[in-house]
């Protein structure tokens, strides 16, 4: 049965390619009987605005639209690839954007800005950077404000929670795992994994539920980078119940195998150690692909140690899905190695 999808805007260069990654299959995976890495590369849905944001905000912009809204304020750490990734489609849909930052513990007047954060000033968003504690405890507030200040102004403003996972964005990695059954198809493979890194939940929710509709037979695993998984259980378990009340669809209940793996967070969200910045300088220096620091990273890192466990000992393909986050290298300068 076809997936009647709602509104969309066409944002990403899609399909986004899905290659095999030889080298490092050879160098990691083939000595522990591991099987083969295929990635699947959503860090090539656009230049800028690159990522999986850019998937969910097609159907969360199309919403805007629909809804006569001229203004999107979102969410996310100042570093956030989601926030970037609206602040230029925003910019692109004729549309204003209002960024709600979560700062360090000082305040910061967005002088020296780097990394996404520098993209969000150069994309004309409005930028508001809260001290850490005010952005914790009052989100909601914080959101109801800007809302407001917005309609003070005969504005309308469609507020998008933290990266854009909620029953509205996980419409985009429905449309990832329709795409992606098309290229195994191509490339004549049956993966009985796919793994991406999983921060808000919404890419996971949509891969998992999307593998689920159209019947595929592979196993979805979010690699944690923030919480752990019983949080990740209910968060991609809320945003599908999310989408079967906005949608008015009816899920049988435990008809979705949630998986998560929080066993590579290491420090804490955007903290990695040493090993995930060497994951990265390899797969750039086998593969020439970036990885990041924060999500990807941490992710692949968990991947190759996983296989090396043995945890897919028996598997012939994985696919990786390459989240995009190259912008989050940046501001991580001084943990690379450098002459
Ligand atoms: C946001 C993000 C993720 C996590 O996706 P969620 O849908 O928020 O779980 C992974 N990788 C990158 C690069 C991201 O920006």
């Amino acid at each position: 049965m076809a997936i009647d999808y709602p509104n969309r805007v066409s944002l990403a260069n899609l399909p986004t390619p899905l290659q095999l990654l030889g080298r490092i299959t050879e160098l990691y995976s083939q000595p522990y009987a591991g099987p083969r890495i295929w990635i699947k590369r959503d860090d090539l849905t656009e230049s800028a605005m690159s990522g999986n944001k850019l998937r969910k905000l097609e159907f969360i912009i199309a919403e805007a639209q629909s809804t006569g809204c001229d203004t999107l304020i979102t969410c996310g750490g100042e570093q956030s690839n989601h926030c970037r990734a609206t602040a230029l489609a925003a910019a692109k849909m004729g549309l204003q954007s209002h960024l709600i930052l979560r700062g360090g513990n000082k305040p910061s007047d967005g002088q020296g800005a780097d990394g996404n954060l520098l993209v969000d000033y150069v994309a004309g968003a409005n930028v508001s950077i809260y001290p850490l504690r005010q952005y914790v405890e009052g989100l909601p507030e914080l959101f109801a404000h800007w809302a407001q200040h917005y309609e003070a102004l005969g504005r309308r403003a469609l507020c998008i929670p933290t990266g854009g996972s909620d029953g509205l964005g996980i419409w985009g990695y429905i449309r990832a795992a329709e795409e992606l059954a098309e290229d195994c198809h191509r490339h004549k493979i049956e993966p009985e994994h796919i793994v991406c890194a999983t921060g808000s939940g919404g890419t996971q929710a949509g891969l998992t539920l999307g593998g689920h509709l159209i019947g595929a037979g592979y196993q979805v695993t979010g690699y944690a980078v923030c919480d752990d998984t019983e949080y990740f259980v209910q968060k991609v378990t809320g945003d599908v119940e999310d989408w079967c009340r906005r949608y008015d669809k009816k899920l049988s209940p435990g008809c979705l195998n949630i998986s998560v793996n929080d066993r590579y967070i290491g420090p804490g969200y955007g903290v990695a150690g040493k090993e995930v910045y060497e994951t990265i300088a390899t797969l750039a220096q086998t593969e020439g692909i970036l990885l990041d620091p924060v999500y990807t990273g941490k992710a692949f890192h968990g991947l190759l140690q996983e296989i090396k466990a043995g945890t897919y000992a028996g598997c012939k393909d994985v696919v990786f899905v390459h989240t995009g986050g190259q912008f989050g290298v940046f501001p991580h300068r001084a943990h690379f190695p450098q002459p």
